[in-house]
């Protein structure tokens, strides 16, 4: 088990630590007055020297034969996966989620890298064919050096969603991990870069000084980044300059359409899972519920039955169902929030348990909010709250909830609750987000092979899936020749 020792952590460039002038301070978000660790702040010369050693380790990467590079993909799962027991307090210590959290957050990222090493080598093969005139070839090939860039809630999988394809189609990665949770992800990212040729895995640090550096640099071929949709459109902006392929995972603002055919007590545990997992901070948990009007009472107190039994407290505390909210301006924009809430017409619910509540002003935690008595113009329902709130909206018809569940900027995730699967698909098939999820909207929903992403603000391209994240990382290269 890591012990509790400060982290200093420096920049990796060609499989090399390198120190910078400046070095900021990561703090626990659960225990505000330990100090995880210290990070090197990368300059844009740092940025230039990561760039140019995964352009020059890209020269050879890209020629290394298919299995080779699959194997060493393979070794470098092996690598995360022995990592776990070693890194997983850690990562709980600077993201705030609670234990399972950040072992999923492990597990997942394994599960993507041997994903992508079992599909790669049929997606890379050229397809030829020849007639009496012509013969022809297309094929697929590595783009160079692609910029990833992270956020803080689930920065393993998020990194590894991006690495993982990259690495497999033969380019090179520079990876810049968020502010508020790189440690975790640095150390890990050296250690499997180690397995790695020289130049393979960069890591760089820093904000929006750095991250632009890293997406406007012109040898940066592919940027995929996850994170807030203003930030998305800044590095969409960035990387137009010289038509790099984008990928943009952005905010979400789900919603769960409840049909009159549930049975309410059955479904809450589930539906719970997608609401307060990691305190609210996934992009595609649930923001708003959708619940047949003569159904809304009833729903609500049962829903606010079972949120009263979560437990709030350190991550590191095994009693917790979830800890407190990551940085400072997460936790002040939720308070807020719930503030301009309380001042409206809206029923408000605090609930659960403080577990440590002598600590509790140590941290940035904050309680289950169960909110009702809101309408679709409500900021608790329109925007993406980020936080363990959660408003139960009624709703008369089936075509009235269609079109609320789409009048939203966003188009993430969303889903349908009832006891009929036909008619859940019908209603499922009008949802307008990346992906609809029938009687279940969690972690569990995800599968490694369906593409992940966003419509409308919510992003660009996608992640996890076969052919439709492999496409983004490799060009399609035509060779033709006429027989006459
Ligand atoms: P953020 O947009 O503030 O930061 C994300 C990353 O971008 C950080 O590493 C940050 O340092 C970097 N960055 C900031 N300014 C930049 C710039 N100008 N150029 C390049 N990089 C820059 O997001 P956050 O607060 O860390 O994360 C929360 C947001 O992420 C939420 O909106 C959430 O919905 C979204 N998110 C989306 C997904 C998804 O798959 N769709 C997954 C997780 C989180």
């Amino acid at each position: 088990m890591e012990t509790l020792t400060k982290k200093k952590v420096n920049l990796l460039i060609n499989n090399r630590e390198v120190s910078t002038d400046n070095y900021f301070e990561v703090y626990d978000p659960g225990k505000l007055d330990n100090l995880v660790g210290e990070v090197a702040l990368g300059s844009r010369n740092d940025v230039d020297q990561a760039v140019n050693a995964a352009h020059n380790a890209f020269q050879s990467w890209k020629n290394v034969s298919m299995q080779k590079r699959i194997r060493l993909v393979l070794e470098a799962a092996e690598v995360l996966e022995n990592a776990i027991s070693e890194l997983k307090h850690l990562l709980v210590r600077e993201h705030g989620g609670v234990l399972w959290e950040a072992e999923t957050d492990f597990f997942l990222g394994n599960g993507v890298l041997h994903y992508y090493a079992s599909i790669a080598e049929n997606f890379m093969k050229a397809e030829q064919t020849e007639d009496e005139n012509s013969w022809t070839s297309i094929e697929k090939v590595p783009k160079g050096v692609v910029a990833a860039i992270v956020p803080w809630n689930m920065p393993i999988i998020l990194t590894m969603m991006k690495l993982a394809p990259a690495l497999v189609t033969g380019n090179t990665i520079v990876i810049k991990p968020s502010p508020t949770a790189p440690i975790a992800l640095s150390i890990l990212l050296k250690k499997m870069a180690s397995v790695l040729p020289d130049g393979v895995i960069n890591v760089i640090h820093g904000n929006a000084e750095a991250g632009s550096a890293l997406t406007g640099h012109p040898l940066v071929k592919k940027v995929a980044f996850t994170g807030g949709t203003a930030t998305g459109r800044a590095v969409a902006v960035s990387a137009a300059d010289r038509f790099k392929a984008v990928t943009l995972e952005l905010g979400g603002n789900d919603p769960a359409i409840i049909l009159d055919d549930v049975n309410i007590e059955s479904i809450i545990p589930k539906l719970l899972k997608g609401i307060y997992t990691r305190s609210g901070q996934i992009c595609f948990a649930v923001k708003r519920i959708y619940v047949p009007e003569h159904m809304v009472n009833s729903f609500y107190d049962t829903l606010c039955e079972f949120v009263d039994e979560y437990k709030v407290g350190h991550g590191l505390d095994e009693r917790a169902s979830f800890g407190p909210l990551n940085n400072k301006k997460q936790f002040e924009f939720v308070r807020d929030l719930i503030n301009q809430t309380k001042q409206s017409n809206a029923v408000i619910r605090e609930l659960g348990q403080k577990l440590d509540p002598d600590n509790w002003k140590n941290g940035y935690y904050m309680l289950p909010h169960v909110v009702k008595n809101v309408d679709q113009s409500s900021p608790i329902v329109s925007c993406e709250q980020f936080g363990p709130i959660i408003p139960v909206v009624p709703y008369q018809s089936v075509d009235e909830v269609v079109k609320m569940a789409n009048d939203s900027d966003y188009g993430l995730g969303s889903s349908v609750w009832s006891g009929d699967f036909e008619r859940a698909l019908g209603i499922a098939r009008q949802i307008d987000s990346g992906s609809t999820f029938i009687n279940t909207h969690s972690f569990d929903s995800l599968s490694l092979g369906m593409p992940f992403g966003g419509v409308k603000n919510s992003g660009l391209g996608r992640e996890l899936g076969s052919d439709s994240t492999l496409s983004a990382y490799i060009n399609f290269h035509s060779i033709r020749a006429l027989k006459h």
